[in-house]
C-alpha cells in the first residue's frame, strides 16, 4: 500500500508589512483568489502583524487560509504591557505561531525566551513553527552545532506527546532575504540532521511527527528543486510572501510536488 504523503507547509511571514489593513486586505484577497477553491495536500499559512490577524480571519472562514503570528508572550495573561498570550491569538483565529525568527533573536530574544514560548503555544495546543538557523557557514561544520544548540534549548523536555505541534523551519540567517539560499542538497544534509537530533533526544516516533521547512530567499524559481532534492516539508517564505503571484508561484510549486 503507498505511504500517505504528509501535508506540505506553506507559510507566508509578512514580517512588520504592509503598511495598513486596507492594503493588507487586499493582498490577502490577491492570495487568496490565486489559490482556487479545490481543497490540495498544501496548507497555506500567512503570518501578518499583530493588528491584523482578526480582520483577515474573518475574510477566510473556510480556512483556505490558515493565519499565523509572527511571535508571542510566554506568559498567559496580566501586566505585562505591550505583549500578546497565546489564547489571545487563539481567539481571533490564530493557529500557528512563529518562534524564534532570526530577526527576533538579532533583537535579542533569548533561547530561554523561546523555550518559555513553546511551552506556552503547545500547551494550548497551538502549533509553534521554531525557526533554528547559522548566522554563517564554516568548513568545520560548527554550524551544526549551532542548530543542536537551538533546537535542544527551545524543545529540552518537551512532552513527546506535544511534537504533533512541533514544526521546525530551519532558515540559515545568510539566505533570509539575502537572494542566497544553500544547495539543494545541503538542505537536504540539515534536515536529516535536524531528525536526528530531535530522534536522539525524544526517540523515534515524536521526531517522525516534525515537519521540517525550509526558509531563507525562496521563490517559485528555486522550490521545486529545494522540495525534490532538499526533501523539506514545505517552506517559511518572507519576501516573496508579499506580492500575491510569486507567493502563489511557490505554493503551485509545492502541490506540483504533492502529485508527483
Ligand atoms: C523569513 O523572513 O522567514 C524569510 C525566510 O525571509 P525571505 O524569504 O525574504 O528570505
Amino acid at each position: 500500500m503507498p505511504t500517505k504523503k504528509r501535508e506540505l507547509l506553506v507559510v507566508g511571514n509578512w514580517k512588520m508589512n504592509p503598511p495598513t489593513i486596507g492594503n493588507a486586505r487586499k493582498l490577502f484577497h490577491d492570495i487568496q483568489d490565486r489559490l482556487g477553491t479545490r481543497p490540495t495536500a498544501v496548507r497555506v499559512v500567512v503570518a501578518p502583524p499583530f493588528p491584523y490577524i482578526a480582520p483577515l480571519a474573518a475574510l477566510s472562514p473556510s480556512g483556505r487560509v490558515t493565519l499565523g503570528a509572527q511571535d508571542v508572550f510566554y506568559e498567559s495573561g496580566g501586566a505585562f504591557t505591550g505583549e500578546v498570550s497565546v489564547s489571545m491569538l487563539k481567539s481571533v483565529g490564530t493557529r500557528f505561531i512563529i518562534l524564534g525568527h532570526s530577526e527576533r533573536r538579532a533583537l535579542g530574544e533569548s533561547d530561554a525566551e523561546i523555550y518559555k514560548d513553546v511551552l506556552q503555544v503547545v500547551g494550548n495546543k497551538m502549533s509553534a513553527i521554531v525557526c533554528v538557523g547559522e548566522s554563517s557557514r564554516d568548513k568545520q561544520g560548527g554550524y551544526f552545532n549551532t542548530v543542536e544548540a537551538q533546537l535542544t534549548a527551545a524543545l529540552k523536555g518537551l512532552d513527546p506527546a506535544a511534537f504533533s505541534y512541533v514544526t521546525i523551519a530551519y532558515e540559515p540567517v545568510w539566505a533570509v532575504g539575502s537572494g542566497k539560499t544553500p544547495a539543494p542538497a545541503d538542505v537536504y544534509e540539515m534536515k536529516l540532521f535536524i531528525q536526528k537530533v530531535l530522534t536522539d533526544l525524544f526517540g523515534r516516533t515524536p521526531a517522525a511527527k516534525v515537519r521540517v521547512l525550509y526558509g531563507g530567499s525562496v521563490t517559485k524559481y528555486n522550490a521545486t528543486e529545494l522540495l525534490a532534492e532538499g526533501q523539506v516539508d514545505g517552506f517559511l517564505v518572507g519576501g516573496a510572501s508579499l506580492r500575491a503571484t510569486e507567493f502563489a508561484g511557490i505554493i503551485a510549486c509545492a502541490r506540483e510536488h504533492t502529485r508527483k
